[in-house]
């Protein structure tokens, strides 16, 4: 029998809510906390290695608080699908992963980000990881990450390979740095910084004093605030350096350039420093061995957006079997990347410079210089069959 823990009803901060748990069932040497919904409430169960031992049990209500907490704190939006996202506590980064089941949700907090990352060619087509692969041989410049938190590990994936690329291309010994709020793993000839405000290691800070010290090209977690913002944008355009970054809470590669703006970079500095913009999103792929054909009409497809002039009088589309087969869970198999890259063409650059409007204004500059938007990568992924179309919407 395992002790059912009380939670403090006056409590309502999530960190705290999270935190009162994690104390009193999480060991030092526990590296996950499992919370499933149970016939009586929620199961607690802690792991250490490979042994999963019984950590208590929450009534449905504090079942129910803890999961909407850890949530919260993880930045996560939809219950209805698998998400990941992470938060920090006192320094120690805690990643989230949750599962809809048939009761409510299950989820696994553990310490630490994960060691495994997606591989590149999950993230990007051949023709975007030539793009990718270009900005950074130019030997100087900003590119930017973006997309939902679900998508940091693709993101941190992204910036790991561009510096890889980057010591292949200059050897080994070139001097590279991240510069992040959690690391995790082992990367060979690699400088890591974690940035913990509580003991004054800012990103600003780092990247200044990593510059000072040599490094040549840096992945950092995100352009944080203005001040990390300037100095991104002094090193890359005065002192020949290259930053992979990310830029939090934007949806699109338009949204990111608009964000720096917004900061209060000047555009200028916004035009002449990022060379690339990498927009992600991340869905549940369709499993191929079971997914059904579905015959979509005309009006249907027009309203998710596929132009006039693709659309017949119908496509044939795929959606999930829920009953699932054997190669998958409910009709999905693992994960579905989706990336928007968006470089720095000349009409992007007129429209930045010449007093855009609104995203929009950016989008149809990139889209002239035969860039796609997101809409147009979501929708090439639902047409070849490894999303379906009902999940479109979620990825916008
Ligand atoms: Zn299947």
């Amino acid at each position: 029998m395992t002790e059912m823990l009380n939670l403090d009803p006056a409590i309502t901060d999530p960190e705290r809510i999270v935190a009162q748990v994690l104390d009193r069932c999480m060991r030092q040497s526990d590296s996950h906390v499992h919370i499933e919904p149970c016939e009586t409430g929620y199961r607690l169960r802690c792991r250490q290695g490979d042994e999963l031992r019984p950590a208590g049990t929450l009534s449905r209500s504090n079942g129910e608080r803890l999961v909407a907490a850890a949530r919260a704190l993880a930045r996560l939006s939809d219950p209805r699908i698998p998400e990941d996202g992470y938060f920090v506590v006192q320094s120690v980064a805690y990643w989230v992963t949750t599962i809809p089941v048939l009761e409510g949700q299950a989820l696994v907090i553990s310490r630490g980000l994960p060691d495994r990352y997606p591989d590149l060619d999950q993230v990007l087509s051949d023709h975007q990881k030539s793009a990718y692969f270009e900005a950074l041989s130019r030997g100087k410049g900003l590119i930017l990450l973006t997309g939902p938190m679900a998508t940091d590990p693709a993101q941190a994936a992204l910036g790991y390979h561009g510096l890889q690329f980057l010591q292949q291309l200059n050897g080994p010994d070139y001097p590279v740095a991240t510069v992040e709020w959690a690391a995790r793993g082992n990367l060979a000839n690699v400088t890591r910084v974690v940035v913990s405000h509580r003991e004054g290691i800012t990103f600003h800070g780092s990247l200044k004093r990593l510059a000072e010290f040599g490094t040549k090209a840096f992945r950092v977690g995100e352009l944080h605030d203005l001040a990390t913002a300037e100095e991104a944008m002094r090193l890359t355009t005065q002192r020949r350096r290259i930053i992979v970054a990310g830029i939090p809470g934007t949806t699109d590669a338009a949204g990111a350039l608009v964000r720096l703006v917004d900061m209060g970079v000047p555009v200028s500095a916004v035009a002449d420093s990022v060379k690339l913009v990498l927009a992600l999103r991340v869905l549940r792929r369709l499993c191929s061995a079971c997914h059904k054909p579905v015959h979509v009409p005309r009006y249907s497809l027009l309203a998710s957006g596929f132009p006039e002039d693709e659309v017949g009088d119908s496509l044939t589309l795929w959606e999930a079997d829920r009953q699932g087969c054997k190669e998958c869970t409910g009709g999905f198999s693992g994960l579905r990347y989706i990336c928007q890259t968006m470089p720095m063409s000349k009409g992007v650059r007129a429209a930045l410079i010449g007093g855009f409007q609104n995203v929009n204004d950016i989008d149809e500059a990139a889209s002239a210089d035969g860039a796609r938007t997101l809409k147009q990568e979501i929708l090439e992924a639902v047409r070849s069959g490894s999303i379906q179309l009902a999940d479109a919407d979620l990825a916008r």
